[in-house]
C-alpha cells in the first residue's frame, strides 16, 4: 500500500519519484489545463505530429509512389504496425493488425467466428458494455436469420456497476456459440479477469473475444496467458493514436486459414494481391482480415504514438496508472467524501483499469463546473464523472490540483449555475 498524505509537498515528491515523469515533455499538455480525458481521447504526442508529417511529405514527394517508393514501406505498414502494437499485448507480431473502426472489427469477428447451429446459436455480451458493440452484435445476429431478443444473451449487473464472473460463467450455457465482453468497463473501469473466462470459455467450447478499447495502452496485457480467440479496439484512448484512428484486431494464431467473415483484397497473400485474381487467397497471418485500403494518414499518428511506448515498458507504464489512480482514490476518500462523492470502481488493483468512476447525485453539473475551471473530465449518465489520469502526460501534481478545484466548486457551490442536461457530445 502506497503511503499517501493530503499535503501538496505528497504530489511534488511523488513527481519526484516518478520513473516515466519525462514522457509529459513528449505531448501537447496546454498549460493552465488538467486533461483528464486520455480515455476518451489521448492527447496528441510530438512523434504522432511528425509521422504524420513525415507521411504528408512522403505523399507530396512521390504521389502513388508513397505505397512502394517512399523510404517506409507503406504496403505493408499495418504489418509493421501490428508487430508494434503486439508487444503492448504480449500477442505474437502476426496476430495483430490494424483495420477499420471497433464497430466493424466487432462485426468482422462476429462474421468469422460465429456459425450457430439449431443447438448452439446465442452470442453472449454483458448489460453494461459500450452499447456500440451490441449494436453490431445483434445486426449480425440478424443477418443470420435470428431474433436479438432470443440469440443475444445478456449478462445483468448485480449493482449497475460491475459484472461478476461468476455470473459470466453461469451464463455459459450449450446453446452459447460466441461471446464477446470489454475488458475493461468503460463507466465502472471494472477490469475482467480474461484468463480465467477464457479457460471457462473454451472448456465448453465456446469462442470468446474481447474489446480492449477501455485497456489498450493502460494495462498490460498478457495475451499468451489469455490466450482468447480475438480482440479488437480502438487506438484513439489510452494509446494517443488520434481522433477516430484506425482500430486494432488480434486473431489468435490458431484461427490463421479461416476465412475471414468480411473478405476484401487487402487482406490476400501479398505475393498475389496486384494479380487482381478471382479467387481471394488469404494472407496467413491477422492481416487476412483487412478489407480496403488502409488510411495512411491515420496510421502515421498510431506510429508516432507507439514511439512513446517504446521508450518504456507496459508494465512501467500499468504500475504508474495504478499508482496514480490510487492516489486519486485516497485523496476522494480524504477531501471530498464529505461532500456526497464516492468511488464507483473497484479497488483493488487487479480489478481495475486505468480511469476512476467519481460518483455523485449531482455529477452533471460538477462536471460542467470543472470544465469552467480548466479540467477536462467526462460525464457518463447518470452519475459518474470519469477521470482518468494517463501515466505517459498526468502528473500527481495535476490529481492534486483537481482534487482542490473540487473542493472549491463544493465550497461555493459553482456547480449551481449550470443545468442539468447533458450536451449532444459528453
Ligand atoms: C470507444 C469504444 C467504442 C467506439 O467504437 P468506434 O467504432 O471506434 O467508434 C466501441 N466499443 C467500446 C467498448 C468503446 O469503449
Amino acid at each position: 500500500m502506497d503511503a499517501f498524505t493530503t499535503a501538496p509537498a505528497c504530489a511534488a515528491m511523488l513527481d519526484k519519484q516518478d520513473p516515466i515523469a519525462l514522457l509529459r515533455d513528449r505531448y501537447y499538455v496546454k498549460e493552465g489545463q488538467i486533461y483528464m480525458d486520455g480515455n476518451s481521447l489521448g492527447l496528441c504526442s510530438k512523434d504522432a505530429e511528425e509521422a504524420v508529417l513525415r507521411v504528408l511529405s512522403d505523399w507530396k514527394e512521390y504521389g502513388i509512389g508513397v505505397w512502394s517508393g517512399a523510404p517506409t514501406n507503406y504496403f505493408l505498414y499495418q504489418d509493421i504496425l501490428g508487430e508494434r502494437l503486439s508487444r503492448l499485448i504480449n500477442a505474437d507480431p502476426e496476430e495483430v493488425t490494424v483495420c477499420t473502426n471497433t464497430t466493424i472489427n466487432v462485426h468482422q469477428c462476429v462474421a468469422t467466428f460465429y456459425h450457430p447451429t439449431s443447438e448452439r446459436y446465442k452470442i453472449l455480451i454483458d448489460e453494461l458494455n459500450f452499447p456500440s458493440d451490441r449494436y453490431a452484435v445483434a445486426s449480425q445476429v440478424r443477418l443470420k436469420g435470428y431474433d436479438p431478443e432470443d440469440a443475444v444473451k445478456v449478462v445483468k449487473s448485480r449493482d449497475g456497476r460491475m459484472i461478476e464472473e461468476a455470473d459470466v460463467v453461469a451464463a455459459m450455457t450449450e446453446d452459447v456459440a460466441m461471446i464477446l465482453l470489454p475488458a475493461v468497463l468503460y463507466r465502472s473501469a471494472q477490469l475482467l479477469d480474461m484468463q480465467y473466462l477464457t479457460k471457462e470459455a473454451h472448456a465448453r467450447g465456446i469462442i470468446i473475444g474481447f474489446d480492449l478499447c477501455h485497456s489498450i495502452g493502460a494495462v498490460d496485457h498478457d495475451f499468451k496467458a489469455i490466450n482468447c480467440d480475438f480482440a479488437i479496439w480502438c487506438n484513439y484512448k489510452y494509446l494517443s493514436g488520434g481522433p477516430g484512428a484506425i482500430a486494432g484486431l488480434y486473431i489468435n494464431r490458431k484461427h490463421f486459414g479461416v476465412m475471414p467473415g468480411l473478405t476484401g483484397w487487402q487482406g490476400n497473400k501479398k505475393e498475389t494481391q496486384f494479380d487482381l485474381l478471382p479467387d481471394f487467397e488469404p494472407v496467413n497471418n491477422a492481416g487476412a482480415w483487412q478489407t480496403g485500403t488502409q488510411p495512411l494518414l491515420s496510421m502515421a499518428a498510431i506510429e508516432g504514438a507507439l514511439k512513446v511506448y517504446e521508450s518504456t515498458t507496459m508494465g512501467a507504464i500499468r504500475e504508474k496508472s495504478l499508482k496514480i489512480t490510487s492516489y486519486l482514490m485516497y485523496l476522494i476518500d480524504e477531501c471530498l467524501a464529505k461532500y456526497g462523492f464516492s468511488v464507483g470502481n473497484p479497488r483493488e488493483d487487479s480489478r481495475r483499469g486505468g480511469h476512476v468512476a467519481l460518483e455523485h447525485d449531482d455529477a452533471i453539473r460538477i462536471n460542467e463546473a470543472l470544465k469552467a475551471r480548466g479540467v477536462v473530465p467526462d460525464f457518463r449518465a447518470p452519475n459518474v464523472i470519469r477521470l482518468a489520469p494517463v501515466a505517459q502526460y498526468c502528473s500527481y501534481t495535476d490529481v492534486y490540483n483537481l482534487v482542490g478545484i473540487l473542493v472549491d466548486i463544493m465550497e461555493n457551490k459553482e456547480y449551481e449555475k449550470y443545468s442539468s442536461k447533458r450536451g449532444t457530445v459528453a
